[in-house]
Order: structure tokens, then C-alpha cells, then sequence
């Protein structure tokens, strides 16, 4: 039997409105998907929006780039019609000209939010249902804030919600994903494990895409080496004693 649990109705700015409704039911909404006997890591980088540990890129969406510009012209004439009618003495709840441009500001903040979501549900679903295993870096400690430009990259694709996204599909779909601190990934080696500023060696910089091990000679593609290392940290933490604090979602 399916109960209806709560109503929730939400007003948007854009002027759309929608229904929400929480179903309850003793039986499970969605089965768990079959086993694969495949897993995978993958690394986030500004280059492409990420690099899995098969090699596969998926790259950065476009969205954003597009619309932004549009959305900075009309945000401007919202504020120059914002300042109009202050000059006139009009309250801006009155003045048409205002509340009408006001709304289609709000309608383009809605549409590049619709689409950043329908993208990251869409790569999470493809990682939850491809792969048993899914390990990704914590993005707490990755510590790109220091680098504006990368900082700002961070929130335009949504690596965060992405990861959110992850942490409740995987129990919901019977996989599991773990998040791993992703210290010297780059600079390891995923062969010999030699890591890079060690021995006199010079560390890798964001500009080094590709490099060879000084020590195995194995070529690397920088990103998809980073993603191995990042998949086998998640062996690493599965391999721990559970604790509650445990970066894993099964
Ligand atoms: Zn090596």
C-alpha cells in the first residue's frame, strides 16, 4: 500500500509553482541494480568536469558559459530600472516595468539551476548504476579555495552537489561510495607508487597534463593517473574498521 506522507506545494520566483508529494510504502520505490563487477574513481579537475579511473572524460558543461552573459545584460537592465523608480519616488512593488524584467531574471536563474541539477543527477546516475564501487576525493581537503579561479569553477559545475548526490544514491541503489582525501593523488604514481617532489624530483604543476615516471618510465595522462590512485584509496578505506565517521555511503 502507498500513503501520501506530506504535501509540499513551493512558490518560485520565476512564477511557476509545484507539487511535491512523499509517498510511503512498506516495499522499497527502487530495486537495487544487479551487480557489474566493475568500479571506479575518478578525479575532478578544472581541465573537463571529471576523469575516471577507466579513463573515460566527462567534460564540463556548457550551460553556464552560454547564459551568462545574457543573464548579466538583463540584470542590468533591472537595476537601471530598479534605480528609475527610485529617482521617481515609485515603490518598485508598483512600478510594471521593474517587476516584469524582475521576472525574467528570475526565470533565467531558474533555467541554468534546472540544468546544472538535470546534469549532475544524470552523471551520478550513469557512475551509481555502471559501477558497484564509486570512489571520489573529498572535497573538504582538496584546499582549492586558495586558487580563486578554481574556487569559482567549483561552485559553477557543482562537484559538491554532485557529491551529495552520490552519497544518497549509492545505499538507495545498493552500491557503494566512499570519499578519500585526495593528498598526493596527482603527484603518485599509480604503477610504482614513486611520488613526484620526492628525491629530487620536481612536484607536477596544473600545467603538467601528462608526465613520465622518472622511476618506472610509465607515461601518465596526469588526470586519469590521479583517478587510479583515487580508486584504490577507496580499497584502502573499505579495508578500515567501519566507524561512524566513515566516508562511506552503502
Ligand atoms: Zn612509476
Amino acid at each position: 500500500m502507498v500513503r501520501i506522507a506530506t504535501v509540499t506545494i513551493k512558490h518560485y520566483p520565476s512564477g511557476k509553482w509545484f507539487v511535491s508529494l512523499l509517498l510511503k510504502s512498506d516495499q522499497p520505490f527502487n530495486s537495487k541494480f544487479p551487480k557489474v563487477d566493475c568500479e571506479v574513481g575518478f578525479d575532478l579537475n578544472t581541465e573537463n568536469f571529471l576523469t575516471q579511473s577507466d579513463g573515460k572524460v566527462v567534460s564540463s558543461p556548457r550551460y553556464y558559459r552560454t547564459i551568462k552573459d545574457k543573464l548579466a545584460k538583463e540584470q542590468r537592465i533591472l537595476s537601471r530600472r530598479q534605480r528609475r523608480a527610485k529617482k521617481e519616488g515609485r515603490p518598485l512593488k508598483t512600478s510594471k516595468n521593474y517587476q516584469k524584467q524582475k521576472l525574467i531574471v528570475a526565470k533565467l536563474h531558474e533555467k541554468v539551476r534546472n540544468q546544472r541539477t538535470d546534469f549532475l543527477h544524470k552523471i551520478s546516475i550513469a557512475l551509481i548504476k555502471n559501477h558497484d564501487l564509486v570512489v571520489a576525493e573529498n572535497l573538504k581537503s582538496k584546499n582549492m579555495l586558495k586558487n580563486h579561479a578554481l574556487a569559482m569553477s567549483i561552485s559553477d559545475v557543482g562537484w559538491r552537489t554532485l557529491l551529495t548526490f552520490l552519497e544518497y544514491k549509492a545505499p538507495k541503489y545498493g552500491r557503494t561510495f566512499v570519499e578519500v582525501n585526495p593528498a598526493y593523488t596527482t603527484q603518485t604514481c599509480n604503477d610504482c607508487g614513486f611520488r613526484m617532489g620526492t628525491e629530487e624530483t620536481k612536484k607536477l604543476t596544473l600545467k603538467d597534463r601528462a608526465w613520465t615516471c622518472p622511476k618506472c618510465k610509465v607515461f601518465h595522462i596526469r588526470d586519469h593517473n590521479a583517478a587510479k590512485n583515487i580508486l584504490d584509496k577507496g580499497h584502502t578505506e573499505l579495508a578500515k574498521t567501519l566507524t561512524e565517521n566513515s566516508p562511506i555511503y552503502k
